[in-house]
C-alpha cells in the first residue's frame, strides 16, 4: 500500500530528523521524547505543545531546547513565555497556533499525540505542508478518516501507525509487498472488566476502570479501553490505514497483551507480532520505519510465557464495539458522532456523572438522533461534533 513504500524517500541517516511532537506531555509524547533522547543522533525535536500541563512542558522545553513551544490554554502563555525567556525559544499560544506549529519548513515528521478529537485540524494542517505523520491520535482517523487518507495520498504523505495494534499489523506487512490481507486479527486485552458480570459493571467506578492490567496510559484512553470503545474505533483506525472492510476485521480478547496483533493472507498463513507492553517500540519503529534501531525495552522471556489465551469479545456486555462496526458501515458522519459522544460520555464518567453501562446508551441514542451526512466535508465534521457533544450531554442531564 502507498502509505508503507513512499517512506523510504526519507533518508535517515542524512541530517537529525526534526520532530514535532504534538501533546508532548501526554503518555504518547513522554515516551516519544524518551526515544529522541536514547537516538540523540538521528532525532531532534522542533516543536513542543501541550494542553495545560505547562510545568512539564517547560522542563521539557529546558531540557530538549526545540524551536517552538505552544500551549494551548492561552491562560499559560505569560508563565511559559517567561519560565523560557533566557533561551531561544519561539512561545505561543492558542489553538491557531496549535493548529499551524506542525507547518513550519524544517519539520521532518509530525507526531500527532494530542487526544480526542482535538487532534484533526493539526494533523490535516501537517498533512497539507508535506509533513510525514506518526499517527497516535486515533480519533483523527475515526472522526475523518475518509477525508485524511485521502488528504495523505494527495499529499504524498505517509501515515504511519503509532497505536501499538496498528503498529504489530504494520510491521506484519512490512515486505509483503502488494500480497492482498485477507483478515485483520485485532488484539485486545479485554481491560480491567473483561470477566465482569452485567450486575458489576452496572456499578463499576471510575477508579476501577482506570485501572488498566497490562498498559500504563492516560486516562482518556483507560476509560476507552476498559469500555472496549478504543477497540472499536482501532477498527475503524485500521480500516483507513489498511484500506480493507470492515467485514475483514476481528477482534481478539487476548488478556496477555504479548501478540499485539496478527495479518491474514490468503494461504492461511497468519503473521503476528509480539513483545512486552512498551508503547517506545511502536513510536520508535514509525520514527526509524523501514529501519529498526536499537531500544531498551524488557525483552520477552518465553520460558516464563506459559499460556497465551485468545477469546472473543462478549458485544452484549461490551457494546461499544458493535456500535463502532455500526458506525463504521454507516460510514459518512457516523463515526463522528460516535466519537463526540464518546468524549462527552468519558468525561461525564470521569465526573462520575454518568454510570459505566450507560455511556452505551447515551452514544446508540446520539447516533440515532444526529442527522445522517453520507459524505461529509470538513464543515460538515465540525458541526456535527458540536451538534453530537451538544445531544449526548442532553442525554446525560436529562
Ligand atoms: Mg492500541
Amino acid at each position: 500500500m502507498y502509505t508503507m513504500d513512499k517512506h523510504n524517500q526519507y533518508d535517515n541517516t542524512a541530517r537529525k530528523r526534526q520532530i514535532a511532537i504534538l501533546g508532548s506531555t501526554g503518555s504518547i509524547g513522554t515516551q516519544a521524547l524518551q526515544v529522541i533522547e536514547e537516538h540523540s543522533d538521528k532525532y531532534e525535536v522542533y516543536a513542543l505543545t501541550a494542553n495545560n500541563n505547562v510545568d512539564l512542558l517547560i522542563a521539557q522545553a529546558r531540557k530538549f531546547l526545540p524551536d517552538v513551544v505552544v500551549v494551548a490554554n492561552e491562560m499559560h502563555y505569560a508563565k511559559l513565555r517567561d519560565a523560557l525567556a533566557d533561551l531561544p525559544i519561539k512561545v505561543y499560544a492558542g489553538a491557531d497556533a496549535l493548529a499551524d506549529v506542525a507547518t513550519a519548513e524544517p519539520i521532518d515528521m509530525v507526531l500527532a499525540s494530542m487526544v480526542g478529537y482535538a487532534g484533526l485540524r493539526p494533523t490535516m494542517n501537517a498533512i497539507r505542508a508535506g509533513k510525514a505523520i506518526a499517527l497516535a491520535n486515533k480519533e483523527t482517523l475515526v472522526v475523518a478518516g475518509e477525508l485524511v487518507t485521502q488528504l495523505a495520498i494527495e499529499n504524498r504523505v505517509p501515515l504511519l501507525p503509532v497505536d501499538s495494534e496498528h503498529s504489530a499489523i504494520f510491521q506484519c506487512l512490512a515486505g509483503e509487498m502488494s500480497n492482498p490481507i485477507e483478515k485483520l486479527l485485532l488484539t485486545a486485552s479485554g481491560g480491567p472488566f473483561r470477566t465482569w458480570s452485567m450486575e458489576q459493571l452496572q456499578h463499576a467506578t471510575r477508579e476501577q476502570a482506570l485501572k488498566h492490567p497490562n498498559w500504563d496510559m492516560g486516562a482518556k484512553i483507560t476509560i476507552d479501553s476498559a469500555s472496549m470503545m478504543n477497540k472499536g474505533f482501532e477498527v475503524i483506525e485500521a480500516k483507513w490505514l489498511f484500506d480493507v472492510a470492515p467485514s475483514q476485521i476481528e477482534v481478539v480478547v487476548h488478556p496477555q497483551s504479548v501478540v499485539h496483533s496478527m495479518v491474514q493472507f490468503a494461504d492461511g498463513s497468519v503473521k503476528a507480532q509480539l513483545g512486552t507492553p512498551d508503547m517506545r517500540l511502536p513510536i520508535q519503529y514509525a520514527f526509524s520505519y523501514p529501519q529498526r534501531l536499537p531500544l531498551s525495552t524488557e525483552r520477552l522471556d518465553f520460558s516464563t510465557l506459559s499460556s497465551l489465551t485468545f477469546e472473543q469479545p462478549d458485544p452484549v456486555r461490551f457494546r461499544n464495539l458493535a456500535l463502532s462496526f455500526e458506525a463504521l458501515e454507516r460510514g459518512g458522519n457516523m463515526p463522528c458522532i460516535l466519537n463526540a459522544a464518546n468524549e462527552v460520555c468519558v468525561a461525564a464518567f470521569l465526573k462520575e456523572r454518568v454510570g459505566f453501562l450507560q455511556m452505551s446508551d447515551v452514544i446508540e441514542r446520539t447516533m440515532q438522533k444526529v442527522d445522517f451526512i453520507s459524505t461529509p466535508t470538513y464543515e460538515d465534521y465540525v458541526a456535527t461534533d458540536a451538534i453530537a457533544r451538544r445531544v449526548a450531554e442532553e442525554f446525560i442531564t436529562h
